[in-house]
């Protein structure tokens, strides 16, 4: 027999809606396609009438191809996919050749039909072919297989193209989203808690290009920095978009001055705002749009409402906090999916906890917080992070994620690396 041709079929949902942009969103989901499959035996990535194919080389195995692909944002759901001649007894066995490699109960086709000059209607194709391969799963599979279109155990999928018949069984589902890169870039404040990754990825999944910027104690010291844990999730993230850089700013020393200088239950919202002040100005430097945390309502005492609005009031950049109405279990919950849990719960220490106050405020004012801050060189103490900040770059390629330079902040950087 002739080696099969094997392609994923790859679905795109809410790209599909945008009329006059769609061009944009499916070339970059093409070429995100590409990136994410290099170095994999792809043959070539096609787009016939409204859905992708990405066929392999021959007896290239699938599960890598699958599996990078559930990174890429804007797949919608994928399936493994043969290709067929255009006769119904031709689809039949090729349908028969997937679906009849292991038993089951209940099965449905499902066929679309672009190809408008094909001789039989998509339901007319679904009834013959279904009788066709009830018959062959009956011999096989015993009398108890039935066609079940709500609640199919097997799906067999076919689509009808100006092109080629493709075939293919039980539909996986995509992350969903947006193409990577299609939205701008924004900064997230990244913590190494289970939080703001979390936040981050939300972000990307709608298409931003999401960079990083970590606080951390100065000096990092061995075994109990957070500055390795936040690199990791820089890297964790990284497959989703390709590239990231990640800022790394020693705080300890700014946390110093606020401790010396402001009332203590004031200190964390102080450190916050800090934080947002200076993430922003990495922030414009990198040309994004706006910033990101992974607030969530009311989970800890630095997120009430009053304390929210009294930390993002510095930020000048819109705030973006998309857990905000996420409980901590959904967001671990994400966290497990996405693989950043267990970095995440690692034991380290961002800031010096012997800076944490007793008592926080819980309901801060804006005049008040205004008050608390006032004995403090704002500016210098911005400037004083942005000197010591360094960046890191992070790339994925070939299926790899490797940290390329190092750079002290100030050096050129352009706003595109
Ligand atoms: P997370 O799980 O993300 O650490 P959290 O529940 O611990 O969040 P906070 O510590 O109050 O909440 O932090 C709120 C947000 O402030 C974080 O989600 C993050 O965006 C930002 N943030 C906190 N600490 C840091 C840090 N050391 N570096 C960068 N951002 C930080
Ligand atoms: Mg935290």
């Amino acid at each position: 027999m002739m080696a099969m041709r094997q392609a994923l079929l790859i679905h795109y949902h809410e790209i599909a809606l945008k009329a006059g942009n769609r061009g944009f969103f499916v070339g970059r989901l093409k070429e995100n396609l590409a990136a994410a499959l290099e170095g994999l035996p792809v043959d070539r990535i096609v787009h016939p009438d409204g859905r992708i194919a990405v066929w392999l080389k021959d007896d290239a195995p699938v599960e890598p191809v699958i599996e990078r692909i559930q990174r890429v944002f804007g797949v919608a759901n994928l399936a493994v996919a043969r290709e067929a001649g255009r006769e119904l007894a031709e689809i039949a066995d090729v349908a028969w050749g997937m679906l009849g490699e292991r038993a089951f109960g209940s099965f449905a086709v499902r066929v679309k039909r672009a190809d408008k000059n094909y001789p039989m209607n998509s339901l007319e194709v679904e009834r013959k072919l279904g009788g066709m391969l009830m018959e062959r799963a009956r011999e096989k599979f015993g009398p108890q297989v039935k066609v079940n279109l709500d609640a199919p155990e097997r799906t067999c999928l076919v689509e009808i193209t100006s092109g080629v018949v493709l075939v293919a069984v039980d539909k996986l589902q995509g992350p969903g989203g947006m193409p990577s890169g299609t939205a701008g870039r924004l900064m997230c404040l990244l913590s190494g808690g289970f939080d703001s990754v979390v936040a981050a990825w939300y972000m990307m999944k709608r298409g931003a290009k999401v960079h990083f910027t970590h606080f951390h104690a100065t000096p990092e010291r061995a075994g109990e920095s957070s500055a390795p844990v936040a690199r990791e999730l820089a890297r964790r993230l990284t497959p989703w978009q390709f590239g990231s850089q990640l800022w790394l700013v020693p705080f300890e020393e700014i946390q110093r001055h606020i401790v010396a200088k402001a009332p203590s239950e004031f200190r964390i919202i102080l450190y916050r705002r800090m934080m947002l002040r200076i993430a922003e100005r990495l922030a414009l430097r990198k040309r994004c749009l706006g910033l990101v945390t992974g607030d969530s309502l009311a989970q800890v005492a630095s997120q009430t409402l009053h304390n929210l609005r009294t930390v993002g009031e510095v930020a000048h950049l819109p705030l973006y906090r998309p857990l905000i109405g996420f409980d901590k279990e959904e967001i671990i919950a994400m966290a497990r999916r996405l693989g950043t849990c267990e970095t995440s719960s690692q034991k380290f220490e961002d800031c010096c906890p012997l800076f944490m106050p007793k008592h926080p405020v819980i309901f801060s004012e804006l005049d008040s917080v205004a008050q608390a801050e006032s004995g403090l060189d704002v500016e210098a103490l911005v400037q004083l992070g942005l000197d010591g900040a360094t960046l890191e770059r992070f790339h994925f390629k070939a299926g790899e994620v490797t940290v390329e330079t190092v750079v002290k902040a100030g050096e050129s950087d352009s706003p595109e690396s």
